[in-house]
């Protein structure tokens, strides 16, 4: 019997969450913007219907993303560097 923990992945970058801005574009879509508040690093994500995941190819991850406006601006060293991927074992 195990007990899971819902979990969410954190977008992190220079050991801080990265900051999470939404955009409504013209044509009705939402873009969304993380962004590095240290190194100003900037990842565009889309939002996407979740119909056909399998598209992407074998072994496609869905992530569920935590996005915040003002994130904690606590460390998150742990974060660094795991050799062997982050393939949960369980
Ligand atoms: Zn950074």
């Amino acid at each position: 019997m195990t007990e899971e923990t819902p979990t969410v992945w954190v977008p992190v970058c220079c050991g801080r969450m990265m900051r999470c801005n939404l955009f409504r574009q013209a044509d009705g879509s939402v873009l969304a913007a993380l962004v590095c508040t240290m190194c100003s690093k900037n990842i565009t994500l889309e939002q996407e219907p979740l119909a056909e995941p399998n598209h992407y190819g074998e072994g496609t991850n869905l992530l569920r993303l935590l996005g915040s406006p003002k994130p904690p601006k606590t460390d998150r060293r742990k974060v660094v560097s795991e050799p062997g991927g982050d393939e949960p074992t369980l």
